[in-house]
């Protein structure tokens, strides 16, 4: 560019921002879990006299080699600053707008203090403005460049990496510089082949890992929002959605619709959320889907068998956000044709899953670990676990884990003659069954958080573990008499009942301890000797009783 070209060009530039030629649209971003709309991207507009418009790639080259594109970036971030003014006037504040910086936008040693007094004269916060910055810039002066993207992290700017995979050195970028969001380039959507796909997925996944977080653009389809969504992709930006539109067309689109915009309160409780891998990395399902479909199936993410679910708790109901197409897969063996249908079983607050549900929950919730239950429905086993995710206001997040798994003998036959009262397991603490001339046990119920004792080498270890673990020290003597299997079946045909029964102090999983009831029944099998052993918990009152009459009658136990 000579001189008389550049001069005409900042002249008719010039005159362009004054007519209020030079203007910002707006492009929605959208949160993949709830679709609704997350922030705007801001995109330069330049329209001629007579109305027609220039594209941001007809024009930005040559304002980036005659250095107005410092100017034009500044326009561009004081309309996105008027427009967060606009929502915040409208009493629907939004939380984030991303602005693009280029290269030459660094050059400038004051870029830092223009950007920051742009956003003072509109009282906007730091973190609301996005800075998008792509990766070819940060290959060149690099010194100049991190001594500002530095300054804008400290004073709390959020940077994005715009453009990932469209360079050569992208993995470089992320090594050098700290983003908190990677937008991935339209090109991964565009080669929609499943190595495609599998890449994004891929990257996304290693993202998630570097605590970084992901917007995909130029999303056009419905295939490709929902391929995005499997993903684990948080957010998203497209035709699919939305063109760029101008500010008065977006406030438009937004009227009447006060829900499709996002709370601003709601931003950290999503984004904590967005954390989750949703691609299981189990490598064993991996290899086996690949078997099954070959390289060239079509739709990737159905092809991994990863089984969770996100599951929102409040008072009232619990709402499925998001489950994998395994979990729906699992949930179909149980029974319930839909996510809707374990939700409307869910919401009736009598059914025993909404009971096993709800304990799981608020233990969830109170001890941040992962909760484990063991159940039984329709003759299925299946584990389910969960894991507390966020939270906000009266509601939070909680992640789930559901497998059903096929019965070995054993469980076989506890399905037999249990089928009919899984509804009674709900009421006790842990349900086991002996196979004493096997030496075998086998835990087919637990309500709480155990390590799976059955699973010890041999029966006597697992008793003895268990024992030593679970069971406070002064009761675990007596505790193992009450199971000596040798003279069980004498003791209980000595008893006037079908049953033998103690009081013991147990922890099973929890901090303190507290007084348990013990029983143990021979049940009628073909052959071979069968006791099932049910741990229930004493409530309330009664414990105080218990303790009181064991203090001043020990010889009661
Ligand atoms: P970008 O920042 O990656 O912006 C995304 C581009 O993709 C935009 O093009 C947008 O209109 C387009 N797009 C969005 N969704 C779709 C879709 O579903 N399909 C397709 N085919 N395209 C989609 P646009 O507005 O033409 O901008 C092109 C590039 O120009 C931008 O890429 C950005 O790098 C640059 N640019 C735009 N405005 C500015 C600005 O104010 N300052 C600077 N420095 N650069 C800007
Ligand atoms: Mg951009
Ligand atoms: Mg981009």
């Amino acid at each position: 560019m000579n001189g008389k070209e550049k001069e005409n060009l900042t002249e008719r530039f010039h005159e362009a921002v004054r007519d209020g030629r030079i203007r910002a649209f707006f492009q929605p971003i959208i949160r993949s879990l709830t679709q609704q709309m997350m922030g705007v991207e801001a995109l330069a507009r330049w329209f001629e006299p007579d109305g027609s418009i220039i594209p941001p790639n007809e024009f930005i080259p040559s304002m980036e080699q005659s250095g107005l594109i410092f100017e034009l970036d500044q326009e561009i971030l004081r309309q996105t600053c008027a427009l967060y003014d606009d929502f915040r006037q409208r009493g629907t504040p939004l939380a984030c707008l991303s602005v693009n910086l280029s290269r030459h936008d660094f050059v400038h040693k004051d870029l830092f203090d223009r950007v920051c007094a742009v956003l003072e004269q509109y009282s906007v916060p730091h973190k609301a403005i996005k800075l998008e910055i792509t990766e070819s810039l940060m290959l060149e002066d690099t010194e100049a460049f991190e001594r500002t993207f530095e300054r804008f992290r400290e004073a709390g700017f959020f940077v994005w990496l715009d453009d990932f995979g469209s360079g050569y050195s992208s993995l470089n970028v992320l090594q050098n510089y700290r983003f908190d969001v990677i937008k991935f380039d339209m090109l991964f959507l565009r080669k929609l082949s499943v190595r495609g796909q599998e890449m994004l997925a891929s990257l996304i996944g290693m993202a998630k890992t570097l605590g970084i977080h992901t917007l995909t653009e130029g999303v056009e389809t419905e295939e490709q929002r929902q391929f995005l969504v499997a993903a684990g992709c948080e957010a998203q930006q497209g035709y699919f959605y939305s063109r760029p539109l101008s500010k008065e067309a977006l406030l438009d689109q937004l009227d009447g619709k006060p829900d499709f915009l996002e709370k601003p309160e709601d931003e950290e409780y999503w984004d904590e959320i967005g954390r989750l891998n949703f691609v299981n990395p189990n490598p064993l399902n991996e290899f086996s889907a690949r078997r099954k479909n070959g390289l060239n199936r079509e739709y990737f993410a159905g092809a991994y068998d990863s089984s969770i679910a996100l599951v929102e708790c409040s008072e009232k109901e619990f709402r499925y956000i998001y489950a994998t197409d395994g979990y729906k897969e699992r949930l179909r063996e149980l029974g319930f044709s839909s996510v809707e249908g374990l939700e409307n079983a869910l919401s009736n607050q009598r059914s025993h899953q909404f009971q096993v549900i709800r304990k799981l929950v608020l233990d969830a919730l109170q001890r941040g670990t992962v909760q484990t239950v063991e159940y039984a429905h329709d003759e299925i086993y299946y584990r389910l676990s969960a894991l507390f995710v966020a939270r906000k206001e009266g509601r939070a997040m909680i992640v789930m884990n559901l497998n059903t798994f096929d019965s070995d003998r054993e469980v076989q036959l506890a399905k037999e003659m249990l089928n009919e009262s899984t509804a009674l397991f709900t009421t006790y603490e842990l349900v086991v069954m002996f196979y004493p001339e096997r030496r075998k046990a086998k835990r087919i119920y637990t309500a709480n958080n155990m390590p799976e004792y059955d699973r010890e080498a041999s029966f006597d270890l697992s008793l003895s573990k268990f024992c030593e673990a679970e069971v406070d020290p002064v009761d675990q003597e007596r505790y193992l008499r009450f199971l000596d299997f040798d003279t069980m079946g004498e003791r209980i045909r000595e008893s006037s009942k079908l049953f033998i029964q103690g009081i013991y102090r147990m922890r099973l999983g929890r901090e303190e301890s507290n007084w348990y009831t013990a029983r143990v029944t021979e049940i009628p099998s073909k052959g071979e000797k069968v006791f099932i052993l049910t741990i229930q918990n004493v409530q309330g009152k009664l414990n105080r009783m218990i303790d009181i009459a064991v203090q001043e009658h020990p010889e009661f136990l």
